[in-house]
Order: structure tokens, then sequence, then C-alpha cells
């Protein structure tokens, strides 16, 4: 079973696999560069090597990166659109030198565009980066959105329409519980849960479904809110959790959630105890 957490790269790649190792997790997700900046980084092949080292020796099985939250590939601004794909063109390349197997990326904001016109733009710009990257292995994740302003994937038909837009083998998609949730998918029980993920598996394919960011929600549902709750103290309940542990124990699942108090342990054992809990009959 993989699970783990966003942690943080300060002081080197490897730092992040060490507290992989101290929170007994075998899944990570990093930002592969200061998230706050369109400033690049390059990794050179023996940083690359030193932390996929270290991945081995502290147990990390599986590692994300999530791009940078700058990148804006639905936006009009030309400028801003060159330099979205260049970061994300980079994101790909750090990720294939770190042995990163995927990245997260926020699909962007419709802005004054029309949902369809928004999605085939971003679609079209996704490719190109698909195009300059070739022979790349590293795979894009689409996250699903909250759904605040005029971000793109707050809807499962949004996310499809894109994945069917950009249509290739290197997309995938990254489920966030409290996005879902925010953006008016209730999966606080069992018969919404069900009825989320079925309409997941028509629209997009389950297949396709490659990571999971476990994190509860602060704002209710249908909110648009973005704001993410320790597991079990939000308003979505352990349901949706108990059963994301259960019956998605092939996928991935890291948690995004804030670390005071050593908080990831807690929410690790948390979510370890509903993997091994007998399963309900109602
Ligand atoms: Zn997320
Ligand atoms: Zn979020």
């Amino acid at each position: 079973m993989l699970l783990g957490a966003h942690v943080s790269i300060s002081g080197g790649y490897s730092n992040a696999a060490i507290e992989a190792h101290r929170l007994g997790i075998d899944a990570i997700q990093i930002f592969s560069k200061n998230q706050r900046t369109w400033a690049e980084k390059t990794v050179s092949p023996e940083e690359g090597l030193t932390f996929r080292k270290a991945c081995a020796q502290y147990g990390v099985k599986q590692a994300f990166s999530h791009s940078i939250y700058l990148i804006s590939l639905g936006t009009e601004n030309e400028e801003i659109a060159q330099k979205s794909m260049l970061s994300l063109a980079m994101e790909l390349e750090r990720c294939r030198v770190l042995g990163l197997s995927h990245t997260v990326l926020h699909p962007g904001a419709a802005g004054s565009l029309s949902m369809p016109a928004a999605i085939e733009r971003i679609g079209w710009r996704i490719k190109k980066v698909l195009e300059a990257t070739k022979g790349n292995p590293v795979k894009i994740l689409l996250e699903n959105t909250a759904g605040q302003g005029s971000s793109v994937g707050g809807k499962l038909e949004n996310i499809a329409a894109l994945v069917d837009t950009i249509s290739s083998k290197r997309i995938g998609i990254c489920i966030d519980t409290c996005h879902a949730f925010a953006a008016g998918y209730d999966i606080r029980d069992k018969k919404g849960i069900d009825k989320f993920f079925k309409e997941l598996d028509q629209r997009i394919g389950l297949e396709k479904l490659l990571c999971f960011h476990l994190n509860d929600s602060k704002g209710g549902l249908g909110s648009r809110l973005d704001r993410h709750a320790h597991i079990g103290e939000g308003l979505l309940g352990l349901a949706p959790f108990e059963y994301i542990m259960q019956n998605f124990q092939h996928v991935p699942k890291v948690l995004e959630t804030s670390k005071e108090n050593d908080a990831d342990k807690k929410n690790i054992s948390l979510l370890r105890e509903l993997a091994g809990k007998k399963r309900k009959t109602k």
C-alpha cells in the first residue's frame, strides 16, 4: 500500500527521503523547485542519482512532484502562457532526472473564456509541452480542483474533456478528496462515493486515476473553498477515506495537510487503521 505525504526538499532533495523514513511512509510528493517563483532550476545527473539512492535507502517507492502554482495554462496573457509552458517542460525534465514518475498539475483557470474554449486552449498548450518533451516518460496528472473562481477541473466532465483533448498516454488524473467535496460532490457516504467513482469511471476511466490527495475539508459541500483539514477533523468524516483505503489499494495516496505537531504521523496511522477495518455491511 503506497501511502505518504507532501514533504519538503529544504536542504536538498535527499532530505525528503529522510523525512519519509522518519514518518514511516513509502510515497511522497515534493515541489522540485521553489514553488513561489518562476526562477528555473536544473538538476544535475549526480543530484538525480543521489536522490534516487536516498529513496532506495529510505524505502520511498513512489515519488510525485507537484508542479508550481504559478503555472497558468488557460491564461490569455501570452507571456505568462509561454512561461507556464516552459515551467511545465522544465518540471518534467527535473522529474525525469530525479526519477519521479509523475507531476501533479492544476489545469488552470478559464478567465473570461467559456469552459469549452478554456479546455481547448489548456489542452493545446499541454500537448505542445508533451511534444517538446517527447521521449520523457514522466506523466502529467491533472488534479481536480475545488472549482474556485473560474478554475477548470472542479467538474469531472471538464477533466474528462481535457483528457480527451490531450489524448496522450502521458496524461493521468489525481483526485483530491477535499477538492471534490468543495466542488459539490457529496462523498460523505457510501452512496455518494460510489456515484462519484462510477461517474469518474464512465467519463475518464479508473485506469487513469494514478494518485490521490487525501485531505479532509474545512469548506462545506459545494463551497468551492480549497481548505484542507486533517483526516477526520473536517466536514468529510471518515467514510470516504475508509472507502479509498480499502478499494483503491493499488493507487498511491499522499496527504497535503498542515504539518504542525507532527500531524502527518497521526493522519497516516489513522488512514492505516481505516485500511484494515472490517468492511461495513450497509
Ligand atoms: Zn491536492
Ligand atoms: Zn487543495
